[in-house]
C-alpha cells in the first residue's frame, strides 16, 4: 500500500467539509465546574440526569489498551457494528452513483444497509469451499466502488480467510476494504490489527456481542485510519453511547472477566458438535467452522428446523440464501444446551 493514500479523497464531498455539531459538553470538558449549567439537563443528581461523554474518552482508553488500536483509529457505536456499517455507507458512498462490493452469502445488513442508502451492491460468489474469490472481488469494482466488504471468519458460513489472502485483497481492492471480524476471537487466523498501519485503506469492524457476551449493550467498534476514524466521530449522532452503557462495559473490561474460559469451551464444544453432528441421520455436511456457530448441510433442513424447534431448539434456517441450499446455521451453546440439540438429532 502506498503511504500517499489518503481515505479522505474518497469520501463523499459534503463529508469532507461537514462542519459536525457541537454539543455542550465539546465546547467545555476541562475542570473546576461546580455548577454545569451549560446544557439545560435536570441539576438532581439520579446517576443519569447528565450527558454521557460524546467522545467516550474514558471507554476509548480502555479499548486501546485492549485491542492494542491507538485511540485515534477507534469509533464506538452504540447500536453495535450496525452503526458502524451505515456510517461507512453514509461517509463513502453518494447515493444512486457509487456501489460496494461483497461476497455472497454473507451477513445480510451490509446489503440493507445499503439499500437504505440507494446504493449499489454487486455480490461476488464465494469459490469453492467457501474461499474468499479475490480477483473476482477486484475485477467487479469499477471507478465508483468506494467500498469492499468481507466478514472473516464469514456468517453464515463459518470460515475465517487467512491474513496473508485478506493483505493481498486489501493490497487490490479500488476503495476501501472493510472486514468484519465479528467472530475473530474464536479463529486461529487472526486478527488484521497488525496490519493496520500499513494499510490506510482498511477498517476493521469489531462488536462486543459474540465472544466478549454483551450483545444486550449494543456496543459495536470499528479501527480504522484516523481520517477515518475522525469522519466517523464527525456523523454519527453527537451521545451515541449512553452513559449507563459506558460505564458498564469499562467495567466490564476491566474487571476480572472469564473470555478466555468461554472461548476455550466453545472451541471445545464446537469440535465435540462437529464430530457427533455429522454422524446423525440425515446430515450431509457439517462445514468447517472458525467462529462460534456450524453451518450444517442437511437432506431435509426444513423438517430438520420443525423438529428441532418442537423440542425447544432454535436454529437459523439457511436454506433459502443462495450458496446455503440445504443448510441450518446452528450456534455452539452450552455443554447442556448442545447435548439437548444432539439428544433430539439421535431421536428423530
Ligand atoms: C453478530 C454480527 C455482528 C455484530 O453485530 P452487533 O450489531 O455489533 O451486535 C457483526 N457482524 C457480523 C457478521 C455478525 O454476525
Amino acid at each position: 500500500m502506498t503511504e500517499t493514500f489518503d481515505p479522505t479523497a474518497l469520501m463523499r464531498s459534503n463529508i469532507r467539509s461537514l462542519v459536525p455539531y457541537s454539543t455542550a459538553r465539546d465546547e467545555f470538558s476541562g475542570e473546576g465546574i461546580t455548577a454545569w449549567l451549560d446544557a439545560n439537563e435536570s441539576p438532581f443528581d439520579n446517576g443519569v440526569n447528565r450527558y454521557p461523554d460524546p467522545h467516550q474518552k474514558a471507554l476509548k482508553g480502555v479499548v486501546s489498551g485492549i485491542f492494542g488500536v491507538p485511540v485515534n483509529s477507534i469509533f464506538i457505536g452504540g447500536a453495535g457494528s450496525d452503526e458502524a456499517i451505515d456510517l461507512l455507507m453514509r461517509i463513502f458512498c453518494v447515493p444512486g452513483k457509487d456501489n460496494i462490493v461483497t461476497i455472497s452469502p454473507t451477513y445480510g445488513v451490509y446489503e440493507v444497509a445499503a439499500a437504505i442508502n440507494d446504493i449499489e451492491v454487486r455480490t461476488v460468489p464465494l469459490g469453492k469451499d467457501f474461499s474468499l474469490p479475490v480477483e473476482a472481488l477486484v475485477s467487479a469494482a469499477d471507478s465508483n466502488t468506494k467500498l469492499t466488504w468481507v466478514c472473516s471468519p464469514n456468517n453464515p458460513t463459518g470460515n475465517a480467510f487467512t491474513t496473508a489472502e485478506l493483505v493481498e485483497l486489501a493490497n487490490a481492492v479500488k476503495g476501501m476494504l472493510v472486514i468484519d471480524e465479528a467472530y475473530v476471537d474464536f479463529s486461529e487466523k487472526g486478527t488484521m490489527i497488525p496490519f493496520m498501519a500499513e494499510f490506510p485503506n482498511v477498517v476493521l469492524l469489531r462488536t462486543l456481542s459474540k465472544a466478549r457476551g454483551m450483545a444486550s449493550l449494543r456496543l459495536g467498534m470499528a479501527f480504522a485510519h484516523p481520517s477515518v476514524a475522525l469522519a466517523m466521530a464527525m456523523v454519527k449522532y453527537p451521545y451515541n453511547v449512553n452513559g449507563p452503557t459506558q460505564a458498564e462495559v469499562i467495567r466490564r473490561l476491566t474487571e476480572e472477566n472469564d473470555l478466555e474460559e468461554n472461548i476455550a469451551t466453545i472451541l471445545r464444544e464446537r469440535k465435540r458438535l462437529e464430530d457427533e453432528i455429522l454422524s446423525k441421520k440425515g446430515v450431509k455436511r457439517v462445514h468447517p467452522s472458525d467462529a462460534n456457530f456450524l453451518l450444517v448441510e442437511f437432506e431435509n433442513p426444513d423438517d430438520m428446523y420443525e423438529m428441532l424447534l418442537n423440542g425447544g431448539v432454535l436454529v437459523r434456517n439457511r436454506n433459502r440464501v443462495p450458496g446455503c441450499k440445504g443448510c441450518l446455521r446452528i450456534t455452539v451453546g452450552t455443554p447442556e444446551q448442545n447435548d439437548t440439540l444432539l439428544k433430539l438429532l439421535d431421536e428423530q
